[in-house]
């Protein structure tokens, strides 16, 4: 049987973030278990394409997944073991220590989430509020401890780099307290100014790249130090804690989406659901299909993708021409990759500049 990571996507926040471009909109009274309701009618829509596959990973995405009461998640748990599910798939929410309360995780973990994704950001008051953001750091502290009361070991914190009055002190330290927290995973982000948000109306004064390369190695040293080693571009987790669910898309295995804005890459094929929640809740499909894939669309993708992982990507498949091998190996001299046997890996320095050095490699292949 072929496995299958499955995504629903929570379009939901109490309040909408300076810099998020995420699809999400503050929920009106009723809208939440209509729009779990839409989900599972949509989920039932793949009843018989979903016979013949293990769901692996689940994972529930925003928004804000944690505005979900325990009602709420449970029916949407129950729709999803009524299809073959392993009995050890890694089940993520993600969480905003604002919305995540102790009964609450306590009722998820029942449920069988095992994996909580906490939207950290920052240890800093200041930057917190810079962001937008709801909370304060003592309640991610109080959200990461509710995890753990709850069963749930398995917890990663989202961190932002670049946000308007951090430091480089405020970096470490926001750090140290992700780190003391003990989570077995941490996303570290660049903040960057995205079109139809507040940021980018009135946008925050933003730090160079001398800057932003010296916080970006800085933190996954640091990371790498207190012994979470760095697999992908933004992520870093202790051994065997790496996302099951994110690497499925790293590496092109199936991922079906549900939800408005959740994009699938699902028997062969890639599509989307139009970003229109209102439509959803009514039962309006608009599944927007990708046209089918070619030859050189799945070589840039595994090779787009394959990239942001440490592991990186054995090229000897693509017949690198000798132009493309000494191009290789000058980035390698100058130590943005390792080229070993055919297999082609970024190191930090080539992650941080890794858009510029794949668009030349597919320029070249
Ligand atoms: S909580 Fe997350 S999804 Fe919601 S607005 Fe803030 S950044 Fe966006």
């Amino acid at each position: 049987m072929n496995k299958l990571g499955l995504y629903i996507h929570i379009p939901f926040c109490r309040q909408k973030c300076q810099y998020c471009a995420f699809y999400s909109s503050r929920p009106r009274p009723q809208d939440i278990s209509r729009y779990v309701k839409a989900v599972v009618r949509q989920l039932d829509s793949y009843d018989e394409d979903l016979q013949d596959y293990h769901i692996d990973t689940v994972y529930f995405g925003g928004g804000t997944p944690s505005l979900l009461s325990e009602g709420d998640m449970a029916q949407l748990m129950d729709a999803i073991r009524r299809y073959p599910l392993s009995e050890h798939a890694e089940i993520t929410c993600e969480c905003n220590p604002d919305s995540a309360t102790e009964n609450k995780l306590l009722s998820y973990a029942s449920l069988g989430i095992n994996r909580i994704s906490i939207g950290m950001q920052s240890g800093q008051q200041d930057e917190l509020r810079a962001l937008g953001r709801l909370h304060t750091h003592e309640k991610t502290a109080a959200c990461v401890a509710a995890c753990k009361q709850a069963g749930i070991e398995n917890i990663s914190l989202d961190l932002l780099l670049s946000i308007p009055h951090q430091t480089p002190d405020s970096l470490m330290d926001s750090l140290q307290k992700a780190v003391d927290l003990h989570p077995a995973h941490l996303s570290v982000y660049g903040l960057k100014i995205e079109e139809k948000t507040p940021f980018f109306l009135d946008p925050p004064p933003m730090p160079d790249e001398d800057t932003e390369w010296e916080a970006y190695q800085n933190t996954f040293a640091f990371l790498e130090s207190m012994g979470y080693n760095q697999y992908e571009i933004s992520n870093a987790a202790k051994p065997g804690f790496e996302s099951r669910h994110n690497n499925k898309y790293w590496k092109r295995d199936e991922t079906l989406g549900l939800g408005p804005a959740a994009h699938s890459f699902f028997k062969g094929r890639r599509f989307y659901q139009e970003a229109d929640t209102a439509a959803f809740m009514q039962g309006n499909k608009n599944i927007v299909q990708e046209p089918p894939l070619t030859a050189r669309d799945i070589l840039e993708e595994t090779v787009m993708l394959g990239l942001r992982l440490k592991e990186g990507v054995d090229v000897t498949p693509l017949s690198p021409s000798p132009q493309t091998i000494s191009f290789l190996e000058q980035l390698e001299k100058e130590a943005y990759c390792t080229y070993h046997k055919g297999v082609l890996s970024l190191t930090r320095k080539g992650f941080f500049l890794s858009n510029t050095i794949i668009t030349s490699l597919l320029n070249l292949i």
